[in-house]
């Protein structure tokens, strides 16, 4: 919704403008930008087949929608963390490989089989149960084996790989598909512990049967080639997010959140705003009331006090920064410096875009940029756009 006179239509305005009347707020998800960050990775890793991670709903981007996308650029094995996320996307792309990371819980395989899915096995217990499984039904079905190589999470360590390399008969049961693992400080090139798991990696799957191999994620591509193997297997820099601090390969920005104002307010100097009266007003201001809050994934660490400042949102080209907490459905910012005619009822403000970035905003709020995407919240209108 535009105010009559203004005619401002960049492409940002054109999508918010999208979002219905009665949206508080609209979460625009740009497709065109995912598709040319994947278009990008594959570019930094030209020998590996780049796989696409899309748990969490494609990091808060919608996994059908993202994974549909990024299979019509090529992409032909999707990530997962569960088996109902991997349900949710098998239609969507019918033909691709998809991995469930979080692989088979006890008496789950048969789930696998009716949708196709792949788990990845990363303890002793889940390749018995894959391999009894497969025995059992006279199949050979794919799965992935997770190598710990030094994140303590996933993985079989070195002593369980040494004692099936005695008797690998239980992987013959399956086919091995993949044999993977995953990198615990990627995002600091510099980390001794990227060259230390790489040499693991390679040690200990020496001694598993021949099958393609995958380190990587999304920062993990940036330490060079010999981290790319097989398959390369990013997430984050696909929706936008840096993956190296400061790297200069920047990714297109894929998610923009804009919230619109409920109300427009003046108050008074002295005065405080919002919960706890933690953020007393310096000078008469005007205070916009947007209609986005944490129940929305906007952080309540993002909000100010009479002793820290909090994040800005970006109105008429200027910013807006917040004043007091962050309520439960609510924000509230100081639009005394923006000119009136940008700041009305129902008009909708940049809390995440252009000129607020993923990185900034998580800074701010003390966490990284995944938390912030996949923490966005439902109450958005999503509005999707692909060029
Ligand atoms: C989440 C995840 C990825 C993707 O990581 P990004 O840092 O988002 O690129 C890759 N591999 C595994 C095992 C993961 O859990």
């Amino acid at each position: 919704m535009t105010k009559p006179g203004t005619a401002t239509v960049n492409r940002q305005s054109h999508a918010t403008e999208r979002a219905a009347l009665h949206a508080p707020a609209a979460l625009t998800i740009d497709l065109g930008a995912l598709r040319r960050n994947y278009r990008k990775l594959k570019k930094a890793a030209p020998n590996a087949n780049c796989a696409a991670v899309v748990k969490a709903d494609a990091y808060g981007t919608g996994a059908v929608r993202s994974a549909k996308a990024l299979a019509e650029e090529g992409c032909d094995t999707f990530f997962v963390a569960t088996l109902d996320e991997a349900g949710e996307i098998r239609e969507a792309v019918p033909t691709a490989a998809l991995y469930v990371l979080n692989g088979v819980f006890l008496g789950t395989c048969p789930y696998f089989i009716a949708i196709n899915a792949r788990p990845v096995l990363g303890s002793m217990s889940e390749i018995e149960e894959w391999a009894h499984f497969n025995s059992e039904q006279s199949t050979r079905l794919p799965a992935a084996l997770h190598i710990d190589t030094g994140m303590n999470r996933h993985g079989l360590t070195a002593d369980e790989i040494e004692e099936i390399s005695k008797d690998s008969t239980i992987l013959e049961s399956f086919q091995v598909s993949l044999v993977m693992s995953h990198l615990a400080c990627a995002d600091d090139p510099d980390h001794p512990k990227n060259d230390e798991q790489r040499l693991t990696f390679d040690r200990l799957r020496a001694r598993l049967p021949e099958a393609p191999a995958s380190l990587a994620n999304s920062a993990g591509i940036f330490l060079g080639s010999e981290f790319h193997y097989d398959m390369v297997r990013p997430g984050i820099a696909l929706y936008g997010g840096q993956a190296l601090a400061g790297s200069s390969d920047a990714m297109s920005p894929v998610v923009r959140l804009h919230g619109r104002i409920v109300q427009v307010r003046p108050a008074r100097e002295g005065e405080t705003v919002g919960y706890g009266a933690a953020h007393a007003l310096t000078r008469p201001s005007r205070i916009a009331v947007v209609a986005v809050g944490y129940a929305d994934g906007y952080a309540r660490t993002l909000g100010s006090s009479d002793a820290e400042t909090g994040a800005v949102g970006h109105i008429g080209g200027h910013k807006a920064p917040i004043v007091g907490r962050v309520s439960m459905d609510l924000i509230t910012l100081d639009v005394t410096d923006v000119p009136e005619e940008s700041v009305y009822r129902g008009a909708m403000v940049e809390l995440l875009g252009d000129h607020v970035g993923l990185d900034d905003l998580a800074r701010i709020a003390g966490t990284i940029d995944y938390e912030i995407l996949t923490r966005l919240g439902r109450r958005h209108q999503r509005i999707y756009l692909d060029a």
